[in-house]
């Protein structure tokens, strides 16, 4: 083992590459990388590094995103088989038959889908500023792709608007049940209940806190509270154990993300040697993709 890290650390260092790495990937990955973070904060940190290759930690899209924002970069993702199978869960052909069928509409997308479906698309949002940029849009109707959960969790907030709803779920935030969270409380009374939006919006009604990766982190980092139940993927538990070795951790049922969890540092090593597999996205799309995410940027920042 140690002789890979070592070998990965000098690879990265002859190839000028950084490695950015997913809080859901294995800790031993997160560990070796030069950069942990929620997907829109390592898509930011990529176009903000000197370095002209970049190793993506994560699943296919998030490559995909690294690519729109930095086409003049090398992206390595070091397993093509990571797919997120809800940014899949999009029906490109529903958006132009939803969009033929109100005038007044908007179609939002959540930062977690591929780039063509943001190349459809009038605004990207993350499940940290999806309120603040929905709430802004001056269009009544909003179509929100492909996450119905985080979709309507924001539907909660914004009773003014009318939502129309993807058929999109993330299956590892999906089986977590109200009867679950009941349990949990009932097991640590007292204790607050931190929920990500992609949980169904039942469960987020339960919440003290509801927010994206990094949000959880932040808030459990700040509270004064020294235990936390705890409602989203459970490789988050290496960042926030790391963060507050003095708290305690409940996570519900320990869910994994099997897709980003598989890769391995061997992956990360192979893919460094070889200047491959890479990400890639065509320009057309490239170009009309970005559009969608400095749009996000422009409304998420005032
Ligand atoms: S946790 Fe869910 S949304 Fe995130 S990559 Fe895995 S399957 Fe996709």
């Amino acid at each position: 083992m140690e002789q890979l890290i070592n070998e990965i650390k000098e690879l990265a260092r002859q190839k000028d590459a950084v490695i950015l790495a997913h809080y859901y990937v294995d800790g031993s990955i997160q560990d070796i990388a030069d950069y942990v973070g929620d997907s829109f904060y390592l898509a930011k940190v990529a176009k903000e590094v000197p370095n002209k290759t970049i190793v993506f930690c994560g699943v296919t899209f998030m490559g995909e995103s690294a690519c729109i924002l930095n086409p003049d970069k090398t992206i390595l993702i070091p397993d093509v088989s990571a797919v997120c199978p809800m940014a899949l869960m999009v029906y490109e052909g529903e958006i132009e038959k939803v969009r033929e069928e109100y005038d007044d509409l908007a179609v939002v997308c959540y930062i977690n889908s591929m780039a063509a479906t943001k190349s459809l698309v009038d605004v990207c949002v993350t499940s940290s500023n999806a309120l603040k940029i929905v709430s802004k849009l001056p269009q009544k109707n909003i179509y929100f792709i492909p996450d119905k959960n985080l979709g309507s969790w924001i539907a909660e907030q914004l009773p003014e608007k009318n939502f129309i709803f993807g058929h999109g779920y993330c299956h590892v935030h999906d089986v977590i049940k109200p009867e679950d969270v009941e349990a949990y409380k009932a097991k640590y009374p007292g204790v607050k209940v931190l929920v990500h939006p992609e949980c169904p919006v039942e469960v987020s009604k339960m919440a003290d806190y509801v927010g994206s990766t990094s949000g959880i982190i932040d808030f459990a980092t700040k509270s004064s509270d020294k235990e936390f139940i705890v409602c989203t993927e459970s490789g988050v538990e290496h960042e926030l154990k790391k963060r507050n070795p003095d708290k305690e951790f409940h996570f519900i049922d320990k869910h994994v993300c099997q897709n980003m969890r598989g890769i391995t540092l061997e992956d990360v090593a192979e893919c460094l040697r070889n200047g491959a597999p890479q990400a890639h996205v065509e320009e057309e799309v490239r170009v009309s993709a970005e559009k969608s995410l400095d749009r996000m940027l422009e409304l998420g920042s005032n």
